[in-house]
């Protein structure tokens, strides 16, 4: 979402006549999109803003974008003082009108409103892939997990209308696009703003059916709003990639409730059956955080024993960060840091022989692959599957320039993280 929303900036720039270089040091102006999901993300910006400014910030205007910026506000003035502009996500469509304030002598200017309307939409966007484009379908976040910054960083649920989406699905595949990743804090919620009210079953349908796209990905799941009508659609539609990524964060319904994450194991597992249930293979992915407040090496287990239930074909797992503002911060019994730390290491010990076991299962099937470049260090091409899977694949046919193209693979090696292939006539 941040790549995407970097991506809409450098657009709106673009139009307001400034150019982008190919290196920080070139720039008169540096903007930095930040993170603030964890707090390790966070102290990165400000190590690299210091570290910047030491070795080569001289004469350079500096600006903090994303949700550092909404998060600290005023105060990064403080903790930086060489920055001149802060600007949250909901107010970039204010970034022409600060950049003006800031060329007309303002010394420090701020967009850090969370009252948008409107999920920030422009045609300017400049997207760095020439095949992939992510589309925001949904901003902000109405849940409110005990853990999660985002609700306080990126505010309320606003959802774009659907004749927008699909403008802009159907003018990305006039200038070639084939994939489109619908992209949202919790997709499952969307729901169009326009007469139509169509809901996210029905967007991803009629997004799987603009002519000229060949694939259509979403990011993120919530399992609360997860129906079923979007593993039909999934189903009826192979244009619909086979994968659905269903952040979990735990195991126990005892954490998931302390969570406020408003579903239990059980109904977790009900949405893990109707994914199974499809005609089509659909992979599944799923986010993790261990050491939430009070989890016991009981919860944690039953964390691992669900990794073996559903079979994920990857995880993203994370130790728990205590986050400003956010409930959790009040929970007593934090895990220790060390517990935390052997917890995740033995999670993904566990996840990475899944994946062997998952992936050897692929072994001699063919597969469709999207090529998204070439390695030279291997001599490999690099494709990914509909299921999300790198296929690295070698290809007999000499120069031809395949990135961008569909072609089939035969899997004959698999990794815990990666297939391997060779290419199929
Ligand atoms: N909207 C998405 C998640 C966005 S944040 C969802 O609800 O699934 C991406 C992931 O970061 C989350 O799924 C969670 O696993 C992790 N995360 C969020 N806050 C965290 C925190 N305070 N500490 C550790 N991990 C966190
Ligand atoms: Fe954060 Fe929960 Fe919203 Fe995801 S659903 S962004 S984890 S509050």
């Amino acid at each position: 979402m941040n790549a995407h929303d970097s991506e809409k900036v450098v657009g709106t720039l673009l139009a307001q006549g400034y150019s982008q270089v190919a290196a920080p040091e070139q720039a008169d102006l540096v903007f930095y999109n930040t993170c603030s999901i964890r707090d390790k993300a966070e102290q990165k910006v400000f190590s690299r803003l210091q570290q910047f400014k030491k070795e080569s910030g001289k004469g350079k205007t500096f600006a903090v974008l994303g949700c550092v910026a909404q998060q600290e506000g005023e105060r990064i003035f403080e903790k930086a003082p060489h920055v001149s502009l802060v600007c949250g996500s909901a107010s970039y469509a204010k970034l022409p009108q600060l950049l003006v304030q800031l060329d007309s002598g303002g010394r420090r200017v701020t967009g850090l409103d969370l009252d948008a309307e409107q999920a920030f939409e422009t045609s300017l966007t400049r997207r760095g892939n020439p095949h992939r484009a992510y589309i925001t379908i949904i901003e902000g976040c109405d849940k409110s997990c005990a853990y999660c910054v985002v609700p306080f960083t990126r505010g309320p649920e606003r959802s774009r209308a659907c004749e927008s989406v699909l403008r802009e699905a159907a003018e990305l595949a006039a200038a070639g696009y084939t994939e489109i990743q619908l992209l949202g804090q919790n997709v499952n919620s969307y729901r169009d703003p326009s007469p139509a009210g169509w809901d996210f079953a029905t967007l991803l349908d009629r997004v799987g059916r603009v002519p000229g796209i060949r694939r259509v990905r979403f990011t993120t799941s919530h399992p609360r709003d997860f129906v079923r009508e979007i593993v039909d659609a999934i189903d009826a539609n192979p244009v619909l990639c086979n994968h659905v990524h269903l952040p979990v964060q735990s195991g126990s319904t005892r954490i998931l409730e302390s969570m406020r994450r408003l579903y239990t194991r059980e109904q977790y597992m009900n949405r893990i059956a109707w994914i199974k249930a499809a005609r089509r293979p659909i992979a599944i992915t799923t986010d993790i955080i261990v050491g939430f407040p009070g989890e016991t090496e009981q919860d944690f287990e039953q964390t691992l024993a669900l990794l073996d239930e559903v079979g994920y074909d990857s995880i993203f797992s994370f130790k728990y960060s205590p986050r400003p503002n956010t409930p959790a911060l009040q929970l007593r019994d934090q895990v220790q840091e060390e517990d935390k730390s052997r917890r995740l290491s033995i999670l993904q010990e566990k996840q990475r022989q899944i994946q062997i076991r998952l992936n050897e299962q692929e072994l001699g099937k063919v597969e469709e692959c999207l090529v998204e470049g070439f390695n030279r260090a291997t001599g490999q091409w690099i494709g990914r599957t509909s299921r999300n899977k790198t296929l690295n694949f070698l290809y007999p046919g000499g120069a031809e320039d395949l990135a961008g193209k569909y072609v089939l693979a035969r899997v004959t090696r698999a990794g815990p993280n990666s297939l391997a292939g060779e290419y199929v006539n």
